[in-house]
């Protein structure tokens, strides 16, 4: 049985037989854009609402929950329906709400520092997987709108390239989030670089590159082994030819690995020769990673070195610490032993 949110729009029409033709639409409807579950859907027949629950059950079920940074941040880890954990991050700003999904249970990619890659790889997520997150999180957000939505929970997005391409319709179409409105972060999959940009989804991509020589980059993004930095460039200027948006890359400030001086010289060559944005994160601490982030004072000294050589720089204040919901944290199992209120 498909989950509530896997269904296209026909996959309805065909499932309610015998029903009035305008159903599908309605409930479709309900569904991406009225964030309804069946039971809230008082337009339709009673009988039928209770159908439309057994016919599309939903995909995640609720294991925990919880709020940190004076009610800003919300963390689910939400069970699948074969067991799998996966978790997702609710951070509300002034001018913008953002959800952080995942796309796999775990991830296959080993960066060394990253809480998800130190557990493994399970499975890819369904697009009715990927979609209910984004739901769950804007009924979460409402009255206010949920704007933006990035693929930086767990998992590698573009290894799991025809969920992830399905979601983002789903999401610029029936859910009406734009496209330029979601980032798709890779570790640098350079051939669905290059697909994506023939898409047309112009959706925003951000490139985790976290060192800009090869020697480093291998030990910290192992699929640099594989996609070398050089190629990474031709991909993400293609990616700017192609789409006209422009990259930017993640860049989490380890101290003394890669937040000194020589990393100032190579990160701006690498990003000014593409023109590309900088996010800057400070390292959050993972249980099998034991380097600390840069200081406050390095983090600083090192966005103003890359402003100086003209990259554009923004460092990104960390969310969610304190309910392990920082980037790189996300560790599904782990996330289940945490006690709401410990
Ligand atoms: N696989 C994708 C998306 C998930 S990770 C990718 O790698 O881009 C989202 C971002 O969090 C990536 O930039 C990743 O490198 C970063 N990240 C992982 N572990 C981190 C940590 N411990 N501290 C800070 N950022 C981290």
């Amino acid at each position: 049985m498909k989950s509530r949110y896997e269904v296209e729009q026909e996959e309805l029409a065909a499932l309610l037989e015998g029903e009035p033709a305008f159903r599908a639409s309605q409930i479709f409807d309900a569904l991406h854009q009225g964030l309804k579950i069946p039971s809230e859907m008082t337009n339709i027949p009673k009988t039928l609402r209770g159908q439309i629950d057994e016919l599309l059950p939903p995909a995640l079920i609720e294991r925990v929950k919880l709020v940190g940074d004076k009610g800003m941040t919300t963390k689910w880890a939400f069970a699948l329906h074969d067991g799998a954990i996966i978790e997702t991050v609710l951070m509300e700003y002034r001018n913008r709400v953002t959800v952080c999904v995942s796309s796999q249970a775990g991830c296959a990619m080993n960066c060394s520092f990253c809480a998800t890659g130190q557990a493994g790889f399970s499975r890819h997520l369904t697009t009715g997987e990927i979609v209910e997150q984004v739901i769950t999180a804007a009924r979460e957000a409402a009255p206010r709108r949920l704007s933006n939505v990035v693929f930086m929970g767990m998992g590698e997005p573009l290894a799991n390239y025809n969920n992830l391409t399905r979601a983002l319709r789903r999401l610029s179409g029936p859910v009406g989030i734009s496209a330029r409105h979601l980032t798709v972060s890779t570790v640098g999959m350079v051939p669905a670089m290059a697909k994506l940009a023939d898409e047309r989804l112009p959706v925003s991509l951000a490139v985790s590159l976290h060192a800009a020589n090869d020697e480093l980059r291998s030990e910290l993004v192992p699929i640099n082994k594989r996609y070398p930095l050089d190629v990474l460039h031709a991909a993400c200027a293609s990616y700017f030819d192609k789409t006209h948006r422009r990259i930017s890359f993640e860049w989490a400030l380890i101290d003394s690995v890669n937040d000194r001086d020589q990393d100032i010289e190579e990160l701006a060559e690498y990003a000014s020769s593409l023109a590309a944005h900088v996010n800057l994160i400070p390292l959050n601490p993972t249980p099998g990673y034991l380097v600390r982030g840069s200081t406050p004072e390095r983090v600083k000294a090192f966005a103003q070195g890359l402003e100086d050589r003209g990259v554009t720089v923004t460092v990104r204040n960390t969310r969610g610490r304190e309910i392990d919901a920082a980037c790189g944290q996300l560790a599904g199992s782990q996330a289940v032993s945490i006690r709401p209120n410990a």
